[in-house]
């Protein structure tokens, strides 16, 4: 069949906003035009992926003519962790690694390790975690627990063979991910999170099966309603399964008590299995809704994104970054780049999940958005 080429985003570059003197706030109380505080850093670290998910990298995009960054593109390990070094400077205190496929950058281990040494302010560690498809997962755990990383969170859209080979778009095989969650929790990467990706007709069937696997076994899963992101996904409203149909096709099955986030700026609703005392029972463990499209949560979205060719992203459905690599290259000094990172966070006003019903059909088309393989959800 001919491949039908679909022309990939030109990443346009955001000029820098004018730094304030003294970069505007002290460390720590950085806050975005909008109040929100800067905590979350999300590192993509390659735009290389082993999966071909049709919500993600589809295939007639992504196939053999798509020209991939080439090496001396991508930041080095020195330049992420100087980046992430300066952004613990300015209140981020969580580090997520993701892509693309993070396990397909030679060498991880070793930015984890770097990653790990660094400190915030006030001396504490930073959290440290990774997202995967878990294809690799089963050989890399280990070295992975051993070079510092806290925990994973594993994408897995179903466990009927069939679906999820079909849904990867490789004809990868369920078993290799399970045996990759089962290795990542024999090496102490824990808690393990596994990410399901709903699409109304697609994989909603996946949804009682994946509770019922994972009910018990110290593994969160958690639902996330397809998005809109990227402009290559063809993606339309009526795929969408909204959350509130997930947990009622749960709670014909599991009763759930509605649990108190864990942290502010928290993305999944948490819900909790009930035990036979009819309350919440730990052992049997919880599930997450995040409903990015159904109930946004843009008010406290702390989270900023720095694809792996150095631009800043604040916004999942933006469509030009900032270019840190510029700054890191060109032998700014960690002064100038935490007061770019401040001025770049204090300008931010980006909330398009609560924009996204009012946005004209041309704006709703996201021509010109960047992917989400780029800057790694
Ligand atoms: N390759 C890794 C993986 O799949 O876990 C990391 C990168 S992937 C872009 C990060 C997360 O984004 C995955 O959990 C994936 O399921 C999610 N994702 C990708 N496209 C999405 C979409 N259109 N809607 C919702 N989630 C999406
Ligand atoms: Fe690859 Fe992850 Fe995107 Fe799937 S969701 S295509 S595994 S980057
Ligand atoms: Fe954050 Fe943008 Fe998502 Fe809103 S739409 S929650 S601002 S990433």
């Amino acid at each position: 069949m001919a491949e039908r080429l679909i022309a990939l985003v030109d990443h346009r570059t955001a000029p820098l906003p004018v730094p304030r003197a003294g970069g505007g706030a002290p460390a720590g109380t950085l806050r975005d035009a909008r109040g929100r505080p800067l905590r979350d850093l999300r590192i993509s670290v390659t735009d290389r992926c082993n999966f071909r998910c049709g919500y993600c990298m589809p295939v007639e995009a992504f196939g053999n003519a798509h020209a991939w960054l080439p090496h001396s593109a991508l930041l080095s390990f020195e330049e992420i962790t100087r980046a992430a070094r300066l952004f613990a400077a300015r209140g981020v205190r969580k580090l997520r690694l993701t892509g693309g496929e993070p396990l397909l950058r030679k060498g991880i281990e070793t930015l984890i390790a770097q990653l790990v040494a660094l400190r915030t302010p006030e001396g504490g560690k930073l959290d440290l975690t990774l997202t995967t498809n878990g294809a690799l997962l089963a050989r890399k755990a280990r070295a992975l627990r051993d070079a510092g990383l806290d925990r994973v969170t594993v994408s897995l859209d179903g466990l009927d063979d069939a679906v999820f080979r079909r849904m990867n778009g490789v004809d990868f095989p369920v078993a290799d991910v399970l045996a990759g969650i089962d290795a990542a929790r024999r090496a102490g990467l824990a808690p393990v999170k596994v990410n399901m990706v709903v699409q109304r007709g697609v994989n909603d069937g996946q949804i009682l099966p994946m509770a019922a696997h994972f009910r018990g076994s110290g593994v969160t899963l958690r639902f996330i309603e397809y998005m809109d992101v990227g402009a290559t996904n063809g993606w339309r409203m009526e795929q969408v399964l909204p959350s509130a149909e997930v947990l009622a096709l749960l709670q014909t099955r599991f009763p759930l008590t509605s649990l108190e986030p864990t942290a502010p700026g928290e993305t999944a609703r948490r819900w909790g299995y009930v035990g036979a005392n009819g309350r919440h029972d730990p052992a049997l463990g919880e599930v997450g809704l995040i409903s990015s499209v159904t109930q946004t949560f843009c008010g406290d979205c702390n989270r900023i994104r720095l694809s792996m060719d150095g631009k800043l992203f604040l916004c999942l459905f933006a469509s030009q970054g900032y270019d840190l690599r510029a700054l890191l290259r060109e032998g700014k000094t960690d002064a100038e780049i935490e007061a770019a990172i401040a001025a770049i966070w204090q300008a931010r006003a980006d909330r398009y999940s609560e924009l996204r019903a009012s946005l004209t059909p041309e704006a709703a088309r996201g021509r010109g958005r960047v992917e989400m393989s780029y800057i790694g959800g």
